[in-house]
């Protein structure tokens, strides 16, 4: 808007005239003492001021413009009889823009000046905007950093007082922060602590999770600065999102106690199976020694009692096999012989020997699908041991039922081997775990002898045969329980 300052009506109609007919919004003052409140009270982008007023004249007015902050940087254009000297009303008056213009006016040359001056107002405003967004924006950043800075600080103050040893790291693995704990093993905060020879490389392993994005959680041997050897650590690292860049959190959790816990109850497991073994063994040779002498003797109400201890000593030896397989998994020593045989006969072996120790039982054993001429590559043994402890559950948690089925059927390069069974079943949410070590069912356990190794093993052994295990089932509606082998045999397997 623009505001036309004079004490004659008349001039002021005629130039309010000429500006509105250019579209210009216009105020009016008919002395300088109006002029200066309606200046203090609104913006205005020129003004347009007459020199010779009674009371206040024009330069009056323009000085004490120049003295508000408001309305320092408001052009003027004077309008004067003559051209005075303009030198005293310059002073203070430095930005903004001030012209003159003389009477009689011109209107031509009045406009060409109110467009200059117009257009300079926009463009001021404009890049005052500019610099007022450019300044919130510097403000917004201020205090965003401000806020990351306060949250690492929380969050070092969080790792500080964990009882773990923790860091930090950006995606390229480069150490930020480390806390205190971190010197126990390594002399320096940008170097990983130094693990043991026979462990995989925390750098190498860390890599692998920053490319994928996905945690990291291993357990390693790191060696311990007051050089008393190593120590067993879980690392975990995992990424969190900071400053819209994934950063991570690692820590070492010291799991040495347990760890030694678990390696002397492996090595008791491996020493008293096999202290058990041996004198099973004489116990199961003169059983059968007996059983041939009891037999001979047709009448012999004895001979029955041979047969279920023989039973029982199947059981126990049984157990102490599975034992001494869990240890040897522990000690990574079950060893795997792996030939190319006939899957058939494997199969039809697992079940001879399943239907001969449950000749009790009154299910019915049925088979499906044809794999004759079938040959695979593995442990024929290991993998009968497999079938045999799914047949073995089946007459075991499906007692009392009707049929178990075994089924095999061939796929495009597996071949997969199931026992389908119509017992209790296995609830959804448990599904997942029984393949853990010495994991039961709790709602079943005490109704069932058992120790929750059998599914383990066969979990180890068709892992070292690269094919898969699982079980579909749910409570009360049977079990399947099922693994595949790769169909492709080795060139040179014999
Ligand atoms: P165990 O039978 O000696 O307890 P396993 O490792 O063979 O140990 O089985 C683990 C658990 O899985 C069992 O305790 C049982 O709860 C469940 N399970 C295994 N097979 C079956 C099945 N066929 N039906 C229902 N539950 C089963």
């Amino acid at each position: 808007m623009i505001l036309i300052v004079d004490d004659n009506p008349d001039n002021i109609y005629s130039l309010q005239k000429l500006l509105e007919s250019k579209n210009f919004k216009v105020d009016t003052a008919h002395s300088g003492e109006e002029a200066l409140k309606k200046i203090l009270k609104y913006n205005y982008a020129l003004i347009i001021l007459d020199v010779q007023m009674p009371d206040m004249d024009g330069f009056e007015v323009a000085e004490n413009i120049a003295g508000f902050s408001k309305t320092k940087e408001t052009p003027i254009i004077f309008l004067s009889a003559v051209n005075t000297d303009k030198r005293f009303i310059t002073k203070g008056y430095d930005s903004g823009g001030l012209d003159y213009v003389t009477k009689p006016v011109d209107p031509d040359i009045l406009m060409l000046k109110v467009k200059t001056f117009y257009r300079l107002y926009e463009q001021t405003q404009a890049l005052k905007d500019i610099q007022q967004a450019l300044e919130m924006e510097v403000e917004r950043r201020k205090q965003a950093q401000l806020e990351l800075r306060s949250k690492v600080d929380y969050l070092h103050t969080l790792l500080e007082s964990l009882p773990q040893i923790a860091f930090t790291c950006d995606h390229l693995g480069n150490i930020g922060f480390v806390n205190g704990r971190w010197f126990q093993f390594s002399d320096s905060e940008n170097t990983f602590p130094q693990t043991h020879p026979d462990d995989r490389l925390i750098m190498a392993e860390l890599q692998e999770s920053l490319e994928s994005g996905k945690p990291l959680e291993m357990e390693v041997r790191v060696k311990k600065r007051d050089e008393s050897g190593y120590s067993y650590q879980l690392l975990r690292v995992w990424p969190i999102l900071e400053n819209g860049e994934n950063n991570w959190v690692g820590t070492f959790t010291d799991i040495d106690a347990q760890k030694k816990a678990e390696q002397e109850k492996d090595e008791f497991l491996s020493i008293a199976s096999h202290e058990l073994k041996t004198p099973l063994t004489s116990i199961k040779a003169y059983m059968q020694l007996l059983d041939r002498k009891l037999s001979l003797d047709k009448n012999c109400p004895e001979a029955k009692y041979v047969g279920r201890v023989q039973d029982q000593v199947g059981k126990l030896n049984s157990l102490i096999t599975d034992l001494l397989d869990i240890s040897k998994i522990d000690n990574g020593k079950l060893r795997i012989n792996k030939k190319v045989f006939s899957l058939e006969r494997m199969v039809q072996n697992a079940i001879d020997s399943i239907v001969q120790t449950h000749d009790q039982s009154n299910m019915e054993l049925y088979r499906q699908g044809d794999i004759s001429g079938l040959m695979v590559y593995g442990d024929e043994i290991r993998l009968e041991q497999v079938l045999v402890n799914f047949l073995t559950n089946a007459y075991k948690y499906a007692a009392g039922t009707e049929k178990v089925i075994v089924d095999c059927s061939v796929m495009t390069d597996v071949v997969k081997v199931s026992v389908i069974d119509f017992g209790i079943g296995i609830p959804e949410n448990k599904l997942s775990e029984v393949f853990d070590k010495f994991y039961r069912v709790e709602e079943t356990s005490f109704d069932f002898q058992g120790l929750g190794i059998g599914l383990y093993i066969c979990s180890e052994i068709i892992r070292s045969h690269q094919g898969t295990i699982a079980v579909e089932s749910s409570a009360g509606k049977g079990a399947t329980f099922y693994f595949t082998l790769p169909l492709n045999l080795p060139t040179d397997a014999e």
